[in-house]
């Protein structure tokens, strides 16, 4: 494995391995990486040459937000990357992403609009534009992404396609912890008792599957029990539920196949997303992988 933290040493190995004919997969995080990440670096290994990014990105972060105290531990990182067979780690600085007089953003109209861009605005921005950057830097065929983050998955996809990337974006499945809370680096704030109390989110996502499978269409109808379920947990705060059209992400008021369950709650600080797909076409799952079996009984798998 090779880390490479120089932005034009990374280039040219991507042009090199590209010239040899072989297929570049890419995994960008921001490091801390947990068995999410790793489900996607499994992913990427299946192509000739796998390259994951380290990098926290200081322009997704609002002022008032954590991109101080976000973890990170490389040391841990680089032990799981090559555990993970990755080929190459690319870890630049900060100032070599953004060196003085950094002026461009990459706004991806109305998809930024809703769910977290309602209570992160410039967000967003800041993720497209990074994910723009990475693209030019590290030239990868293929670049994997979680359904975690489902609107980012999104946005970047129409960025890949607007701006005529010759990149296949592929989204994985949400990996949990048993219990059913979505793996994220930020579960690391999480003390005991907001451990438990994370639960509530994973259980308002039942609810509203359970309620979808028995026919429940009106949202506001399952928006309305969804909500009380994260009310009974007196260390939530609710930052939006919504349910959405899996293409726009605009909200909708009855569900004909599809739609999206999103939620951003806080727990004490600690502000997390999670989601599923309400859907009546249970897709049959042919990969290997492990995500939990509520996952498999609304039919996830890799897009
Ligand atoms: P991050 O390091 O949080 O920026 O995430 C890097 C990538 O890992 C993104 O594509 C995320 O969507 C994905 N990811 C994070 N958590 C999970 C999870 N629990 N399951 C699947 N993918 C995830």
């Amino acid at each position: 494995m090779r880390i490479i933290k120089d932005i034009k040493e990374m280039q040219m190995f991507s042009d090199k391995t590209r010239k040899q004919g072989k297929i570049i997969a890419f995994v960008p995080t921001m490091g801390f990486l947990h068995d999410g990440h790793k489900s996607l670096l499994k992913e990427g290994r299946k192509y000739d040459c796998l390259v994951m990014s380290i990098f926290v990105n200081p322009t997704q972060f609002g002022p008032n937000e954590d991109y101080n105290s976000y973890p990170r531990d490389m040391e841990r990182d680089l032990r799981i990357a090559e555990e993970e067979k990755v080929d190459i780690v690319f870890n630049p600085e900060v100032k070599d992403m953004y060196p003085d007089g950094f002026k461009t953003y990459v706004e991806v109209k109305d998809l930024s609009k809703n769910l977290c861009g309602l209570s992160r605005p410039s967000h967003f921005q800041g993720v497209a534009a990074i994910v723009a950057k990475l693209f030019n830097i590290v030239k990868p065929n293929i670049a994997i992404f979680g359904q975690k983050d489902f609107q980012q998955m999104s946005i970047i996809k129409k960025m890949a396609r607007d701006l005529n990337f010759d990149i296949d974006i592929i989204g994985m499945p949400i990996v949990r912890e048993k219990d059913g809370l979505a793996m994220s680096s930020r579960n690391t704030y999480l003390n005991t008792k907001e451990r438990d109390a994370s639960l509530c989110i994973y259980r308002a996502i039942t609810k509203a599957k359970n309620m979808f499978n028995k026919g429940a269409r009106d949202t506001d109808e399952i928006l309305k029990e969804v909500r009380k379920v994260i009310e009974l947990e007196a260390a939530s705060k609710i930052d939006y539920i919504k349910i959405c059209d899996i293409e726009t992400l605009e909200d909708i008021k009855i569900i004909k196949n599809k739609a999206l369950l999103a939620i951003a709650v806080f727990i004490g600080k600690t502000r997390l997303i999670d989601n599923c797909v309400l859907s009546d076409m249970i897709t049959p799952i042919t990969k290997k992988t492990n995500y939990t079996d509520s996952d498999k009984e609304i039919g996830f798998k890799s897009v």
